[in-house]
């Protein structure tokens, strides 16, 4: 008889999106990810979240790849590519119009902009195709009917976080009008295909959560745990990202970027540590992380000379 396989009790991942290489934000959320894993004794995945094709910069998901092993963040089996995925999201999609949960929506983007309310991640789509498509209008966009029931979690950072979906974010595109399948749906099929436990992620994928979890139960699929980390912004609140050109991490210096990275995630490594090598700030990590320690904040903001 074969040996029964049993599923970890811990298994975290580090999904980033390869439209450029990884820099201090990103750099945050796979050290978070891979002590809370590693701390306790868990499995550490990466998933190479390069979806949305027309953002995927060539080079940069090998580039990513190299710089976390230059890092020692060393993951356990395949990198799994969502570029890779398209008949477990079409199959997913099925579920949902199987279920009567999706609707096709004829609006362009500037029809949405003139009509809606502002919501927490964009306008708040009004409604127009839900009850079927206008006359003579074709489908673009495939959309999730959200309802007014407020979803809830315990965040494991950020305490109890609740959205009412329909008022807050609106009816959700799950397949977008180019034909490629949204962040929110590939997430969730992904988490469930890798039997993600835990998700540990920046804060700015909090106000997504609830989208996620509602596509899980839509599903019928496990909800992991989350834990939001901070964010790192700039002056100006705006989150370091490709978008802000925040400065690749440099992988000659591991030790020096985790160190920072250590600090910003509120442990104490001594001083000494940033001098030894990383791979006894590792050592130091692995032995003195303490999730109690991180900042419960959104986000925070990066003087200029740290
Ligand atoms: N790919 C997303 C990003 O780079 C992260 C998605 C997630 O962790 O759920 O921002």
């Amino acid at each position: 008889m074969p040996a029964e396989k049993s599923l970890p009790l811990y298994r975290g991942r580090f999904a980033p999106s390869p439209t450029g290489p990884l820099h201090f934000g990103s750099l945050l959320a796979a050290v978070g990810s891979f002590l809370e894993a590693r701390s306790r004794g868990g499995e550490w995945l990466v998933r190479m979240e390069d979806l949305d094709l027309p953002r995927v910069v060539p080079g940069a998901a090998d580039g990513i790849l190299r710089t976390l092993e230059a890092f020692g963040l060393h993951w356990d089996g395949p990198v799994l590519a969502q570029s890779a995925r398209d008949e477990a999201y079409r199959a997913a999609l099925a579920e949902l119009e199987k279920l009567g949960a999706v609707y096709p929506c004829a609006c362009t983007r500037k029809e949405i902009a003139d009509s809606a309310l502002g919501g927490i991640d964009g306008p708040v789509y009004p409604g127009t195709c839900r009850g079927g498509l206008p006359a003579g209008r074709s489908a673009r966009a495939v959309r999730l009917r959200t309802d007014s029931g407020v979803v809830e979690f315990d965040d494991g950072l950020q305490g109890r976080v609740g959205q009412n979906l329909a008022a807050e974010v609106g009816d959700f595109v799950i397949r977008r009008a180019d034909g490629l399948f949204a962040y929110q749906l590939a997430v969730v099929v992904d988490d469930a295909e890798q039997a993600v436990t835990h998700v540990v992620r920046g804060a700015d994928l909090l106000d997504s959560t609830p989208r996620q979890i509602t596509l899980q139960r839509l599903l019928g699929l496990p909800t992991p745990a989350y834990l939001h980390l901070p964010v790192a912004v700039n002056e100006r609140g705006e989150k370091l990202s490709k978008q802000t050109l925040a400065p690749a991490v440099s992988a000659g210096d591991p030790a020096d970027a985790l160190f920072a990275v250590l600090m910003f995630l509120g442990q104490t490594p001594p001083p000494e540590s940033r001098d030894a090598g990383i791979e006894s700030l590792w050592e130091w990590a692995l032995t003195h992380w303490r999730a109690d320690r991180l900042p419960a904040r959104r986000a925070i903001a990066l003087s200029a000379e740290s």
